[in-house]
């Protein structure tokens, strides 16, 4: 056995707890597993009595019935192939089911520092790569090994019953092989959790190539994609070559193993058959059981592979599993709030980097006005919104919402207080109207998604679509485009009809005709409504109730566009510069 380190123990331990809902289950495809061997070693015990029996004392009657037993043996064999393979194919499929559904459900309920130290392929690939190698581990490769185990045993126990001089050679022989096993698994794991990293390199590569070919082909990135694309791919080829170099080394080196001990048994079984202690049946099983032990004890090295494998990433998933999730302490429960909104001297860095990016931040917004956050980028107004939304930890300082500390609330409740309108509108992979009347609205009635999207300028767009509001937009909307697209995200904030909503403006200009529209839209959606934007147009800045000027996570002016023109600062200067037709 391979010393096993108590992290790994844990690991095992706590994925045989993922075995609970299955453990009948589990334990009918331990039981036929072992039958199915049993019938195996029966065949291999048989062989005496053909050769004695049959052969050498030409009884008719036995050699007449051996078709039929024959014919009972591989019956019984294919059943028990059969149940065993289908009982551990489900509690294999169930628990990959079960941990996929624990991986999202956790996904969904990580803060959003988990999601900006990592990239979407190191994700995905998680879910997919990972959990798979966890689900075939028990599907096949336990599978495998618990009928190798039982035809060892079985073949073993054969030989020694026969013959215990030639039991003895495997003692020599078992050690030597377990020795080059130990060796080689340590290897397999060290490799295979580095496979892994290079694995979702390549996927990470290839999302990035296909989401950003606009990109790629406007600026003539190819080369600089296939560089990359080819150091993933050459590390992950070179992960991939010492792992088979490691396992075609480990098992040729058990095959000479295995030859040299057949040579000590054929050496042995000479001199006891010579002697009248074996008979040529006897030695016929024998010889069989140990042929039959060089496939079982291959398998069981190679399986060690899949197994480490699935240790490898059951820790990794097990690390994400145990990430704390987002802080919810707050026990407020609020229907409706007012959406006055207040922010009290605050200051932030995000978690991934020392350097405060907002400073000292004030301002007051009340309910149902609009104030504007304007500057340039990297000024920190995402930030602002996003510590409003309590995606981040509120550090010294504070945010409030209707004069209570935003952690106050229950998040659930928090969050129903906002509605989002994003430059990068997420559309899902669904019809028109679920992408409206989506999250808490799913039950919204069609008159009300109509409603909406008529206050939205959507319905008219939306009518002409070929199943109407039942069209699937396709991954991400590509089916629409921008400006009916960030209708339908206006639709769907229309359609919460939260006390507070923040905007973030699209920088890209759309025709004019489509910017009417939103813009109409956008109004509509903004009335009677606390809202705070990221404004990047000069109609909607001249809006605002009240215009803040953020420079380095500072807000260095605060006014109406009136009052901070009238000042000739830095306002007045960003817009000279910015609007000047
Ligand atoms: P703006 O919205 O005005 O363009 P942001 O609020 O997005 O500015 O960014 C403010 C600063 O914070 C920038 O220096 C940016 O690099 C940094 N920043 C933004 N998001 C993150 C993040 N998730 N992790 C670390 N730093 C971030």
């Amino acid at each position: 056995m391979p010393p096993i380190k108590e992290s790994t123990w844990k690991t095992y331990k706590r994925l045989f707890g993922y075995l609970k809902p299955y453990r009948w289950m589990f334990v009918g495809g331990i039981i036929t597993g072992a039958l199915f061997s049993a019938v195996d070693v029966t065949i291999i015990d048989g062989m005496q009595r053909v050769i004695d029996e049959g052969f050498v004392e030409q009884d008719e009657r036995f050699l007449y019935k051996l078709p039929l037993y024959l014919i009972i043996a591989m019956v019984l064999r294919s059943l028990f192939n059969f149940m065993s393979e289908y009982a551990m194919g489900l509690v294999g499929r169930g628990i990959m089911h079960d941990i996929r559904m624990q991986l999202f459900g956790k996904y969904l309920t990580l803060p959003a520092s988990f999601f900006d130290a990592r990239t979407g392929g190191e994700i995905v690939s998680t879910m997919t790569y990972n959990v798979e190698r966890i689900g075939t581990s028990v599907s096949d490769a336990i599978k495998d090994l618990v009928r190798d185990l039982f035809l060892i045993i079985g073949a073993i126990g054969l030989i020694f019953y026969h013959s215990w001089q030639l039991g003895l050679i495997f003692f020599i022989g078992g050690p030597l092989v377990a020795w080059v096993l130990r060796a080689a698994s340590k290897r397999f794991k060290e490799i295979s959790r580095k496979l892994q990293n290079t694995m979702s390199d390549v996927t990470q590569v290839t999302s990035e190539a296909f989401q950003g070919y606009r990109t790629i082909k406007t600026f003539s990135g190819e080369s600089q994609e296939t560089q990359s694309f080819y150091r993933a791919s050459n590390a992950n080829r070179r992960q991939q070559l010492r792992m088979v170099i490691t396992k075609s080394i480990s098992s040729s080196l058990v095959y000479s193993i295995a030859g040299l001990a057949l040579a000590g048994v054929i050496l042995v079984s000479a001199d006891l058959i010579l002697s009248g202690k074996l008979t040529p049946g006897g030695f016929t099983v024998c010889f069989t059981a140990m042929a039959s032990l060089s496939k079982p004890l291959k398998t069981i090295s190679s399986m060690n592979v899949i197994i480490q494998q699935a240790v490898a990433a059951a820790q990794s998933i097990f690390a994400i599993l145990d990430r704390p999730d987002e802080p919810d302490s707050g026990t407020v429960a609020v229907e409706r709030a007012r959406g006055d909104i207040e922010f009290k001297s605050l200051t932030f860095n995000y978690p991934s980097n020392q350097q405060p990016v907002l400073r000292d931040i004030h301002f007051h917004v009340p309910q149902g006005k609009s104030y504007a956050l304007v500057g340039k980028s990297g000024s920190g107004k995402s930030t602002i919104t996003n510590l409003l939304l309590r995606f981040y930890p509120v550090q010294p300082g504070q945010i409030l919402l209707d004069g209570r500390s935003i952690e106050e609330y229950q998040l659930s409740d928090f969050r129903k207080q906002f509605a989002l309108v994003s430059q990068h509108v997420t559309l899902f992979d669904d019809t028109v109207r679920n992408n409206i009347a989506y999250g808490i609205n799913i039950d919204a009635s069609e008159e009300r998604i109509i409603e909406v999207a008529r206050q939205a300028n959507a319905w008219e767009f939306i009518q002409k679509l070929p199943q109407g509001l039942d069209t699937i937009v396709g991954d991400n909307g590509t089916n629409l485009s921008g400006g009916q697209r960030q209708r339908i995200a206006i639709a769907r904030a229309l359609l919460k009809d939260a006390p507070v909503l923040i905007l973030d403006e699209a920088t890209s200009a759309l025709d004019n005709e489509s910017e009417r529209l939103v813009q109409n839209a956008l109004d509509e959606l903004m009335r009677n409504r606390t809202t705070i934007v990221i404004a990047h147009r000069l109609s909607t800045i001249e809006k605002a109730d009240q215009i803040l000027l953020l420079h380095e996570g500072q807000i260095i002016e605060q006014g109406t566009h009136q009052e901070l023109l009238a000042m000739q600062g830095e306002y007045a200067k960003l817009h000279a510069n910015q609007f000047r037709d």
